[in-house]
């Protein structure tokens, strides 16, 4: 057998390798998947079942239910302020088939997509998938994560086509704000980029802050595509639910794309999605539940002086910093599942530059979390003997 030579990029990712290596092991604290524990409303599952019983098991069409389009473009203009015309969404199967299908619309061989680290490891291979090269722009803590576009400028091309963002940001947790959205939006226009704009964590922002689309700055009309996702809003991760907002020659590439990759998404979650939209079935109670474990987890690592964390904005991931313990993510993450029994994602997967910094996902309860980060310390204190 000859596999082609775009497959033999693909690695399984450290953070699937990590949950793989958590799964049977007895007593284990599994913060690897970003997939939380709490279920979607009970009117959505009622929805999901009710179409299976009703049979309404079949294809749709190859851009999602006319009804779910509508519902999600008037979500996205009542509550973002977004200008969305139902030709404009295309559902997908998650938000990671709405990058995908983005890529393989936008990226071909020789085209350069630029994507911001730490990233979400899927934009790399995605865009290696495509054909296309990605490009790599570190960010670093000191500058709270977020890339400038003086160092987007330096990563530029000819062959630059896409530019890939991400806010609230998987895995830092930090969130890009308005002026610095200008600036990059200012840069891709300068460079005729399009923009991939994920915003699939912005119903979990924190604090009262707002978030802000780099779909709405001057300009970028025609140039970007929004991605969101039924995952994380309404805790539907299984249903594996998503879409993208995109101009509509875009919109209809992709749906012709979508009638080769999946058809389209599956016909019940739809169903339950329309259910979630139409009631707004967004429990305020994730957000809550969140909040309270974030705060579980700034004050349990702030609590262990060997480890490092700044703010978390959004998201229900922490990045944090062990460069005190002296060992890589890998070692790091591995050696505390074999002594403690928790599982966490080694920052190696989010850019080379990472390699001391692990994920930590709160997708479990608080108690839970108390236990984990108890774990940690003690791994710290009495497994590696790092001081303070
Ligand atoms: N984008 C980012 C940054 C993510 O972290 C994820 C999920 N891990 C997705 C997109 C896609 O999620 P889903 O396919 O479940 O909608």
């Amino acid at each position: 057998m000859k596999l082609s030579e775009r497959v033999k990029y693909l690695k399984q990712s450290l953070t699937r390798q990590l949950f793989d290596m958590a799964q049977g092991m007895p007593n284990v604290i599994d913060l690897t998947l970003g997939d939380p524990d709490i279920l979607p409303d009970e009117a959505i599952r009622n929805a999901a079942c009710e179409a299976v019983m009703a049979g309404r098991t079949r294809y749709s069409p190859n851009a999602g239910l006319p009804a779910l389009r509508d519902a999600v473009a008037s979500f996205n203009t009542k509550r973002y302020g977004l200008q969305v015309e139902p030709s404009e969404v295309v559902v997908t199967v998650g938000g990671m088939e709405a990058v995908y299908l983005l890529l393989s619309c936008l990226a071909e061989d020789g085209d350069e997509v630029i994507i911001p680290a730490p990233y979400w490891i899927n934009y790399v291979q995605m865009t290696q998938i495509c054909g296309a090269t990605p490009v790599i722009v570190p960010s670093y803590e000191e500058n709270g994560f977020a890339v400038t576009a003086d160092e987007l400028e330096k990563a530029v091309s000819p062959r630059s086509k896409v530019l890939i963002i991400n806010t609230p940001n998987n895995p830092t947790g930090r969130v890009i704000g308005k002026e610095k959205l200008h600036e990059i939006a200012k840069f891709a226009i300068k460079h005729d980029l399009f923009v991939i704009s994920d915003e699939v964590y912005r119903s979990l922002i924190y604090d009262g802050k707002k978030h802000s689309s780099i779909s709405t700055m001057p300009g970028m009309q025609g140039r970007c595509a929004v991605v969101d996702s039924m995952s994380k809003r309404f805790s539907m991760t299984g249903y594996r639910l998503g879409y993208a907002i995109a101009p509509s020659e875009l919109a209809v590439c992709m749906t012709r794309m979508q009638e080769n990759v999946a058809a389209c998404a599956p016909l019940p979650s739809q169903y339950a999605a329309l259910k979630a939209y139409k009631e707004n079935l967004e429990c305020e109670d994730i957000l809550v539940e969140f909040s309270q474990r974030r705060a579980a987890i700034l004050e349990g690592i702030k609590s262990i002086p060997q480890l490092g964390l700044s703010n978390i904005d959004g998201t229900f991931y922490a990045f944090v910093n062990i460069s005190k313990c002296r060992m890589n993510s890998y070692d790091f993450a591995c050696e505390l599942l074999k002594k403690r029994q928790v599982a966490v994602v080694p920052g190696r997967t989010y850019g080379d530059e990472y390699d001391h910094y692990i994920r930590i996902a709160f997708t479990l309860c608080c108690e839970q979390l108390h236990e984990a980060i108890a774990r940690m310390k003690a791994f710290i204190d009495e497994d590696l003997h790092v001081n303070a």
